[in-house]
């Protein structure tokens, strides 16, 4: 017998939800954005969305930042409106072991971004929006997410604010070497765009919508192109651990510095959560726990 996403119960959700956030206590808020590291430590949202069924936990009120998590959908609308040849011609499809803004795996790869999920590709991609400027770009892809997804993403002004008052130094670098290396030719501009869309906010309901658009695509949208984001995530969105997490657990996920993470359960609906600490590598330690439990409990009964 297999049980699915809609046969969960909410009591165990609740009991996961508890751990996780114990859980939690061990990872770290990032420091290098001033209004991120205001984040509650024991903010927790989630939301379990399918087509028949939703469950939720938390406070569904909080929004947040996209952060990275907008990277798939960023690649979603690119491949939607150029194709995926004129993506793929600017960004490569491999995982990468190192982390999400590392110069050195661009230097090994000559300037030729190793994949859309890590820092060096969605920079590369958001300079691909159209738009006169980072704003316009920006609001094009929030547009489309929001009437697609029947979202209500908003521009996190303080946020990109904050983002903007200290030097990033490793995007910055990033964006030289993509220059030098004939990936960008206005890189200030690709960085401000990739400032500005990862800065486009909502709650944990927006997030979980958008990731609905990739598991049971509207017609709008080309199936292929939702299998190539899902991916994507799968071999990249969760940096050096998406390796470790596709064999632990299979769903395609990824992750934001905010402390979101979102997982596709194939053909069955999605898992949006948020909770700000987080490892090593970036990633929501109390998000990744509870997907990790709910994988598990899916598959023990597959069996
Ligand atoms: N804006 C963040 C950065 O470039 C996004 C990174 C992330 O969410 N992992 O550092």
């Amino acid at each position: 017998m297999s049980i699915s996403l809609v046969d969960l119960k909410q009591e165990q959700l609740l009991k996961w939800v508890t751990q996780a956030l114990e859980r939690s206590q061990k990872g770290k808020i990032p420091d290098y954005i001033p209004l991120l590291q205001k984040a509650d430590p024991n903010g927790f949202a989630a939301y379990i969305l399918t087509v028949h069924r939703a469950y939720s936990t938390g406070n569904l009120e909080l929004t947040f930042p996209l952060m990275s998590v907008v990277k798939p959908f960023l690649l979603l609308y690119l491949l939607a409106d150029l194709g995926s040849d004129a993506v793929f011609r600017r960004v490569g499809g491999q995982p990468s072991n190192y982390p999400f803004n590392s110069l050195e795996q661009l230097q090994i790869d000559r300037g030729f971004p190793r994949n859309p999920m890590i820092n060096s590709g969605a920079i590369t991609l958001a300079s691909l929006l159209s738009g006169k400027d980072a704003a316009e770009a920006c609001e094009n892809l929030r547009l489309w997410l929001n009437k697609l997804g029947n979202c209500h993403l908003f521009l996190d002004e303080l946020m990109l604010e904050s983002v903007l008052s200290l030097p990033n130094v490793r995007n910055q670098a990033l964006v030289q070497e993509l220059a030098a290396k004939g990936s960008l030719d206005n890189p200030q501009l690709a960085l401000n765009i990739y400032n500005y869309i990862c800065c486009l906010a909502g709650n944990i309901v927006d997030l979980a919508r958008l990731g609905l658009l990739l598991v049971s695509p509207p017609t709008a949208l080309k199936v292929e192109h939702c299998q190539i984001v899902q991916e994507i995530m799968t071999i990249s969105g969760l940096y050096e651990s998406s390796g470790g997490f596709a064999l632990k657990v299979g769903f395609p996920t990824k992750s934001g510095v905010s402390g979101v993470v979102l997982s596709l359960v194939p053909e069955q609906g999605v898992i949006a959560c948020y909770s700000p600490p987080l490892d090593a590598q970036g990633n929501s330690v109390g998000g990744l726990f509870l997907i990790e439990q709910i994988a598990k409990a899916l598959s023990i009964n597959r069996f």
